[in-house]
């Protein structure tokens, strides 16, 4: 298995190449796509982390000063921004409650306590927490979405219907923990994902057409 998922990984890259994730500037920037990210395309993050960085509010400290009520318009971009201003103030008291703002200090704790914890963050799910710990903490966690599950169900590596828990310890199991390498992977699934394996997949051209074995993609 470890051999099929790195020629998967090798196809990608051949085709998209490096896909230079996450886009943002400094780890904190991470952490607030992270969470503004939930149920919303990049684009309307990107206009919202703008709006934050104009107002030179992209920082723990500043943002956590900054009441949910005037956060709240500023993120209004990625929608459902009241709640997401909530939970960016919840993760915020956490970080500065903890860690006194210090992603350096967080990313100390040992992975499985700190995903826990992250979890336990009202707002933060597995998605969240897992681009926390990969992206912006350099932890090798793989990370997990709906083009991931729907690359991997449709070339019958995993069941239809996985849980995002059974997904991502698949890759973990089989690959070598690298977060280099899991980076680049998660982004270029979600490249082929875009570009070919849509609702309807888009074999023809795509460069993981040679994995199928000349059967059709599970429906
Ligand atoms: S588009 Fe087809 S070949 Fe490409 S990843 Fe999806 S199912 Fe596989």
């Amino acid at each position: 298995m470890r051999r099929r998922l790195l020629c998967l990984y090798e196809a990608l890259l051949t085709r998209f190449g490096a896909q230079h994730w996450w886009p943002a500037r400094t780890r904190f920037e991470v952490v607030v796509g992270a969470i503004l990210t939930q149920n919303t395309a990049w684009g309307n993050v990107e206009r919202a982390l703008a709006a934050l960085r104009a107002h030179r509010l992209l920082s723990p400290a500043r943002l956590a000063a900054l009441p949910a009520g005037r956060l709240a318009p500023l993120i209004r971009s990625s929608g459902y921004f009241r709640v997401k201003a909530r939970r960016l103030k919840t993760f915020l008291a956490h970080l500065n409650g903890r860690y006194q703002g210090s992603l350096d200090r967080m990313s100390r704790v040992p992975l499985d306590d700190l995903r826990r914890e992250l979890l336990a963050v009202p707002g933060v799910g597995p998605e969240t927490a897992d681009s926390i710990l990969l992206y912006a903490l350099g932890r090798p966690v793989f990370v997990v979405d709906a083009y991931t599950r729907r690359v991997l169900s449709r070339h019958r590596l995993l069941p239809r219907g996985a849980g995002y828990e059974e997904v991502r310890a698949f890759f973990e199991r089989h690959l070598p923990g690298d977060p280099r390498l899991f980076n680049e992977y998660h982004a270029l699934l979600v490249a082929v994902g875009k570009e070919h394996c849509r609702n309807l997949p888009h074999c023809e051209g795509c460069p993981l057409r040679f994995d199928l074995r000349g059967r059709p993609p599970r429906r």
